[in-house]
């Protein structure tokens, strides 16, 4: 319920634009977001390289009002690619559909998504928004993919369609990041019950390592705080007898920060993703949601 109602805030304009004006609410991205700018996020990606973890970084913002916008993202990552390079970062970037005009026609998406690409060698990969995305996504990413390698994909295991999803994707020997799945879906085409939706995510991550122990060059990316999921994406590897820099661990900043570590001492390779961008709110409401106890967090920005 509680669940269901932050998704529902995660969508509404209204509160989008109003609540982030709190300063407790702004205060309370601090759990999540190291800061606004891409420059604070890129301070936390040299500390995180520190301690031996790799970074991804995304700029929050989601549903776009004019192609403009859109052409303001790419330049905005073409300069951030730039200021990686000589930060000299392991840092990847991430990029929602939509950011790139998705909502404005597949080619305009596609058209930018080739820029952004062709501009860099750094892999671009590309988030998975809500299932009304995903067909289109799926030909965003192949059609780049054809020319550009260093594009990868995300997969969400909470719908039904991601194991048919992945097995059409194999040929094209991607890199691919796996995650649970962050969006209010309805049972027509998710799983309705967590323990399915890890279920699969498993299912999913042997159908990855597999691949991969087939001499594939693509990347199986597990982007998952999940314990138990991470013991069992390590027990199927080591079953298949593949070494532990075959297969990666992605998580957030912010959430489960002591395991990132223990995976990256323990000779994992452990990227996180840090985010930065004044558009948060529907992003934050998302993580919310995923631990409705993280609002004792934003209450106590309240009092604190
Ligand atoms: C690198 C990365 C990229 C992602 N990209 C996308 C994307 O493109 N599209 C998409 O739909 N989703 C994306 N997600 C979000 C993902 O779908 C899940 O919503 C999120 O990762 C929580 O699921 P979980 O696997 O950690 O497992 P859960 O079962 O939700 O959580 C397992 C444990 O992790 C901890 N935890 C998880 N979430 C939180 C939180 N918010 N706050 C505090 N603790 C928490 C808790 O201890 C919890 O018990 C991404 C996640 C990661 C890590």
């Amino acid at each position: 319920m509680l669940r269901n109602t932050l998704l529902w805030a995660s969508t509404n304009p209204l509160l989008a634009e109003k609540l982030p004006r709190y300063r407790f609410v702004k205060k309370a991205t601090k759990r999540f977001m190291p800061g606004e700018e891409l420059g604070d996020a890129l301070v936390e990606a040299g500390a995180l390289g520190q301690l031996g973890i790799a970074t991804t970084t995304t700029l929050l913002g989601e549903n776009l009002r004019s192609l403009d916008e859109a052409d303001g993202v790419v330049s905005h990552y073409r300069g951030a690619l730039k200021e990686i390079e000589a930060r000299g970062l392991d840092t990847e970037i991430s990029v929602k559909p939509t950011q790139l005009g998705l909502d404005f026609g597949l080619e305009e998406a596609r058209s930018r998504l080739t820029q952004l690409a062709s501009s860099t060698s750094t892999l671009v990969w590309v988030d998975m928004e809500g299932s009304g995305y995903v067909d289109r996504t799926l030909d965003l990413f192949r059609g780049v993919k054809r020319d550009h390698p260093n594009v990868g994909l995300c997969l969400q295991s909470y719908l039904f369609r991601t194991a048919d999803d992945l097995e059409s994707l194999l040929p094209l020997d991607p890199a691919i990041r796996l995650v649970k799945g962050a969006y209010n879906e309805s049972e027509g085409v998710a799983f309705p019950k967590k323990a399915d939706v890890d279920r699969n995510f498993v299912k999913l991550t042997q159908t990855l390592l597999r691949a991969r122990l087939n001499g594939g060059e693509g990347r199986p990316v597990l982007g998952t705080h999940d314990p138990k999921v991470i013991g069992e994406t390590n027990r199927i590897a080591y079953e298949l007898g593949l070494a532990k820099d075959r297969y990666e661990f992605a998580m957030l900043f912010g959430i489960q920060r002591a395991e990132q570590e223990r995976l990256a001492r323990t000779g994992h390779t452990v990227r996180v993703l840090v985010s930065y961008g004044a558009a948060w709110f529907p992003w934050y409401m998302r993580r919310l949601a995923e631990r409705p106890a993280n609002l004792w967090f934003v209450a106590k920005q309240l009092v604190g």
